[in-house]
């Protein structure tokens, strides 16, 4: 409530041409409230007040995509892989606004071209896909590569370290809204940062990353993050969440 009654004195200030008539600093001074403390996470470990959805130790916050039933990816020395043909996975955790931190690799073992090399996904609550691909040395369709929102906007620039080494995204994301009758009324919106390097920036979301087909906008809540099995055996590793 003090944020509001700040915001709308600011705004009554603005409004009415006072500003210049301040005089006293203390009248633009907000003391109270008082952003919480929290430890940061060094080199991209986990804030104090992260959800901390993979540590390298367990599979206990995911589930597979269909069924509900326990991850069955393979989890050794800090990281997770994909069981090809295994299925997709999600988090049992469903959110709305957050920003979240994933660490992927891709095999050194090179197999196929484009779309068939070293492919997997990162979907926003289930369903809007950041392309996760080796996009190192291969060629495909930009809006199809790495850190692209898929088939909707390519990155910025091509940010991807070779196979083996491990790619952090930090995305910044905001739902979508939907009214009562089910339209959007909010489209959502991602910022995606690939290796430190922004790449999507405040971008938009036009609905659902089909792979055959335009956007769709169906109406839902909260979802889970999901991960993709293209059936590629990538890595995973430190992925953790704040809601916002
Ligand atoms: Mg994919």
């Amino acid at each position: 409530m003090k944020k509001i009654a700040l915001t709308l004195t600011l705004s009554c200030f603005f409004a009415a041409g006072l500003m210049a008539q301040i005089t006293d600093p203390k009248a633009t001074e907000v003391w109270d409230p008082v952003p919480r403390k929290i430890t940061p996470g060094k080199n991209g470990a986990a804030p104090s007040d992260a959800i901390v959805l993979f540590d390298g130790s367990n599979l206990n916050a995911w589930e597979t995509q269909r069924g509900g039933n326990p991850a069955p990816w393979k989890v050794e020395n800090g990281y997770m892989e994909v069981v090809p043909r295994s299925g997709g996975i999600q988090t049992k955790q469903k959110f709305e606004d957050y920003q979240l931190h994933i660490e992927w690799s891709a095999p050194t073992v090179i197999v196929g071209e484009g779309q068939e090399r070293g492919n997997s996904g990162v979907f926003m609550q289930g369903i809007y896909e950041v392309q996760i691909l080796d996009s190192y040395e291969s060629k495909t369709y930009s809006n199809g590569q790495a850190a692209s929102i898929y088939k909707q906007s390519m990155p910025l620039v091509n940010a991807t370290v070779a196979p083996g080494d491990w790619n952090v995204y930090d995305i910044i994301y905001k739902a979508p809204r939907f009214n009562a009758d089910g339209i959007k009324v909010a489209d959502g919106t991602i910022t995606v940062i690939h290796n430190g390097v922004v790449v999507q920036n405040h971008y938009h979301i036009k609905g659902t990353t089909p792979y055959i087909g335009l956007p769709t906008n169906e109406a839902h809540g909260p979802g889970p993050i999901s991960l993709q099995d293209h059936g590629n055996p990538m890595k995973f590793r430190n992925i953790w969440i704040r809601e916002l």
